[in-house]
């Protein structure tokens, strides 16, 4: 069946035509791991994550990889300021060393309560520091690379004349509007440091050996020497949230066309931004929501991935408390439906009805990932005159191109058993949901401090509530 994509780099909807057939290679940006993801960045993995699903139910086989950048990423795009590693091992009295696996386990449960799949191999870009400096090698053979005494090597823009194609800017409003911090001996604005010489007077935790000097890689290069070493020197997607466009992207372009001579990704494929009510969410504000923000206050992180998926990857979200209360009642409602759709199901589905469905979800969601669309479907099927076994039959499809473990919470609301937890426990903990139904995320804390005090662990799931003893 087709599927149809917006690219970028043609901006327009095009019908995907695999490099290979039956497969699909993708390279996602991941996470710079100084910090914990916020809900902004996590919005863009769910959306790559429901991307991929498509491809699955289509058939296909998908290599997907994805980086963790553990090094080099500086504090302004502008090719200055500190490198954010380093940032998070100050602001914590930690190693860089201890911060980036500290932050990188946090993001791999996140996205693991998010329902997201696993990419086919995480590169740490730490672990990728001679293919690195071999691409750098290769630019500077080709004559791409000047240096700047003291600051690093740099890319010379004005050397590939497709610089621009992805981001569509032109030079003389980039002159023009000069946002970006022009480091000192830079010869065109769009250029960037390919490899940055360790200052002398301070000693970097992470610098190695190079033939410019010791230093560590811009930020920009690694994604291209990993995904080359990875993939190959063609590959069907790259992904990354809108940002990425203008700089990151059109960087990573000026890296590996010259070197590999012909044309190097299929499809850029990019993810709109989740913001808050005052603007870009971004983890330099200091105060940013996470999802385990989100968990404390009642919000299981699937409900989180429901409230995205109602809404299109390419079109912004604010996001608002309001909002997610209704995605959450949404959600609820849908696991008490299957629920009781479960329940009276056998395993006798009409294949033929079955079949007829799943072709009209996947017919929308082929149409450049429409989450939404299936989501209407799914609830025309929940109203349908469709037998249970039918709809139960699909709801495991639904599970499978959505991921929004529709079958195992209906399971989970069966099992509440409270029988061995005293009474003034299980009362608390049922004013404690009232609480949070009422918005009283104060007293809701309190009673959970009191309930955890007497020995006690609290489960939020949707609607309602496991107790535990310690
Ligand atoms: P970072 O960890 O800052 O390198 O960003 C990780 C990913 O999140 C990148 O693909 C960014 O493009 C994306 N991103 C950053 N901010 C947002 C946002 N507010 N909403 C959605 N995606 C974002
Ligand atoms: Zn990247």
């Amino acid at each position: 069946m087709e599927i149809k994509l917006f690219n970028t780099m043609s901006k327009s909807i095009e019908i995907f035509k695999p490099l290979e057939e039956g497969k699909v290679s993708m390279y996602t940006c991941g996470p710079t791991v100084y910090h914990f993801a916020h809900i902004g960045n996590l919005r863009t993995y769910v959306s790559q994550d429901v991307m991929k699903r498509m491809f699955i139910a289509n058939g296909y086989d998908v290599k997907h990889i994805m980086n963790f950048t553990d090094v080099g990423h500086l504090t302004s795009d502008g090719d200055t300021g500190e490198d954010k590693m380093e940032k998070g091992s100050r602001r914590e009295g930690k190693s860089v060393w201890e911060i980036a696996k500290y932050y990188t386990d946090v993001f791999l449960s996140d996205i693991k309560k998010l329902n997201i799949l696993p990419a086919t191999k995480y590169t740490p870009a730490t672990q990728y520091i001679q293919e690195q400096i071999d691409l750098v090698k290769r630019l500077e053979d080709l004559g791409y690379t000047y240096k700047i005494e003291g600051d690093g090597i740099y890319y010379d823009t004005s050397k590939f004349a497709d610089y621009w194609k992805l981001g569509g800017q032109k030079l003389d409003d980039l002159k023009a509007g000069a946002r970006i911090d022009f480091a000192d001996g830079k010869r065109n604005i769009a250029d960037f440091a390919l490899w940055k010489f360790s200052p002398k007077d301070v000693k970097r935790q992470m610098e190695w050996d190079s033939p410019w000097g010791v230093g560590f890689p811009g930020w920009h290069i690694e994604c291209s020497a990993m995904s080359l070493k990875e993939i190959g020197d063609r590959m069907d997607i790259h992904s990354g949230g809108v940002d990425h466009i203008k700089v990151h992207h059109s960087n990573e372009i000026a890296q590996v066309e010259p070197v590999i001579g012909h044309k190097w990704v299929n499809y850029w494929v990019h993810m709109e931004f989740l913001n808050d009510l005052t603007g870009k969410m971004s983890k330099s504000k200091g105060d940013f929501l996470t999802l385990s923000k989100l968990e404390d206050l009642g919000y299981p992180a699937i409900v989180y991935r429901y409230f995205l998926l109602m809404a299109s990857y390419r079109k912004q979200i604010t996001f608002s408390y309001e909002l997610l209360d209704g995605a959450k009642n949404s959600y609820e409602n849908l696991v008490k439906k299957v629920n009781v759709i479960s329940k009276e199901a056998d395993r006798n589905f009409n294949k033929s009805v079955v079949e007829n469905w799943k072709t009209k979800i996947l017919e929308t969601l082929n149409n450049d990932i429409n989450t939404a669309g299936a989501i209407v479907i799914l609830q025309e099927l929940l109203k349908s005159n469709e037998t249970a076994s039918t709809k139960a039959e699909l709801i495991k499809f639904f599970d499978e191109i959505l991921g929004l473990n529709l079958i195992e919470n209906a399971k989970a609301l069966e099992k509440s058993n409270f029988s061995d937890i005293p009474e003034e426990i299980t009362k608390m903990a049922q004013e404690r949901l009232e609480a949070k139904k009422n918005k009283n995320y104060a007293l809701a804390d309190e009673l959970r401090t009191k309930i955890s005090d007497a020995g006690y662990i609290i489960e939020d799931k949707p609607d309602r509530f496991n107790i535990k003893a310690k």
